[in-house]
């Protein structure tokens, strides 16, 4: 894999189709309308789409499900002498849930990203001037079949659920969505992950190799590229983390389940190429944007939070992307 970050079926600058000429050729042409940015937001709501339908009014779910399929109280687990439950008796729906819930919001955030990237939800402007061109369905096929992306998580989150590692308020469908579990979930996933991410750059050479420097060949990256990296990266910056936050924050399954698709589809949005109708608000309340992060993966020793920028902010490591406006980055950003 090149440097520059492209993938080998990628072309740079010349090279590119009559569509993409001409879908270039509104780039930063128009502002994006008031409309278009509305209807954009929209994709954060989408996004919850399945924990919010499900818990209307709270108890939506006990009109969809039968009451033998979940618990309402927390489940303490039985664990036998391999200190593992017999997954025969760990009831599968809030898994189930949980993994629908991701793939209904990715379906809507990759559906705005599609539709932002074909100029039909207004103007568009791309953070870097360097013209990463692919085809789409490359792009998801990549996104969707790395190892150390889905499948990696989606194993992980299978395996714990239906080996009963979940803490006992996990397994619980009572309360509906906890906003303030989930925003504590988000900010200390967000913080041990940027911990993980200083350690992986900073500790040696060796460690950097082993981990994270196959996510860095993308300088300028893609929104596809969010998962591409390595098995050791992926352990380090989510599944550590992950295990770290469930013992800490007595969610409970709505609350788990939101964080999840909010978490994992944030993730994916920082690495989009374009810049996002909500960007300017973010930056006010120090959340991560893609051009923030756009920042990390171009200059690699600023911004190593993902999700908020807090933690730059107190460690001096942050740095605002309007500063490297026609340098590295694209005026408008
Ligand atoms: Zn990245
Ligand atoms: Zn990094």
């Amino acid at each position: 894999m090149a440097v520059s970050g492209l993938a080998p079926c990628e072309v740079e600058g010349d090279g590119k189709s009559e569509a993409v000429k001409a879908a270039d050729a509104v780039t930063d042409a128009e502002p994006t309308s008031w409309l278009a940015s509305m209807l954009a937001l929209l994709v954060w709501p989408s996004i919850c789409a399945l924990p919010l339908t499900l818990t209307l009014g709270q108890t939506h779910y006990r009109y969809v499900f039968p009451q033998t399929w979940y618990d309402e109280a927390p489940v303490v687990q039985a664990l036998g002498p391999y200190m593992v439950a017999d997954p025969r008796e760990v009831k599968p729906l809030g898994l189930i849930l949980g993994l629908l819930a991701v793939a209904v919001g990715h379906v809507f955030m990759l559906t705005y990203h599609a539709l932002r990237r074909n100029s039909l939800l207004g103007g568009k402007t791309r953070i870097q001037p360097q013209v990463r061109q692919y085809v789409f369905s490359e792009g998801l096929q990549t996104h969707l079949s790395q190892p150390e992306g889905f499948v990696l998580l989606g194993s992980y989150l299978a395996g714990t659920w239906m080996l009963g590692w979940m803490p006992s308020s996990y397994y619980s469908f009572e309360g509906g969505i906890n906003w303030k579990h989930v925003a504590a979930q988000l900010l200390l996933q967000d913080l041990i992950q940027c911990c993980m991410h200083l350690g992986e750059h900073k500790i040696s050479t060796w460690v950097y190799k082993m981990s994270h420097k196959p996510h860095h060949r993308f300088t300028n990256p893609r929104i596809f590229d969010a998962f591409d990296g390595s098995l050791t990266d992926t352990i380090c910056m989510i599944l550590v983390p992950l295990i770290i936050v469930a013992r800490i924050i007595p969610a409970n399954v709505w609350s788990y389940m939101t964080f999840g698709t909010l978490y994992a589809n944030w993730l994916v949005l920082i690495h989009s190429e374009y810049v996002h109708p909500w960007d300017h608000a973010f930056r006010c309340l120090g959340f991560g944007t893609a051009a923030d992060h756009h920042v990390h993966h171009r200059l690699f020793v600023y911004n190593f939070g993902h999700l908020f920028m807090y933690w730059d902010k107190i460690l001096g490591t942050y740095r605002d992307p309007k500063n490297f406006e026609g340098k590295q980055f694209n005026k408008n950003i």
